[in-house]
């Protein structure tokens, strides 16, 4: 696997472009609020929820 990205916001919803490397159509993603986090199926960005501190630290 690449090496993932992984972005903190305090939103539930988050819009990804994939950036500049490995950018595509933007899409609107929503947090699982269970899990803390989803990943972009375009481009496995992990999005997190930064209130959730304990899905930072695992990697
Ligand atoms: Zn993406």
């Amino acid at each position: 696997m690449e090496k993932q990205e992984v972005i903190g916001t305090q939103d539930d919803t988050v819009a990804c472009d994939g950036g500049s490397i490995s950018g595509h159509p933007k899409v609107y993603l929503s947090i699982d609020i269970d899990d803390g986090y989803v990943i972009c199926p375009y481009c496995s960005r992990c999005y997190t929820l930064s209130n959730k501190p304990e899905a930072l630290e695992e990697r």
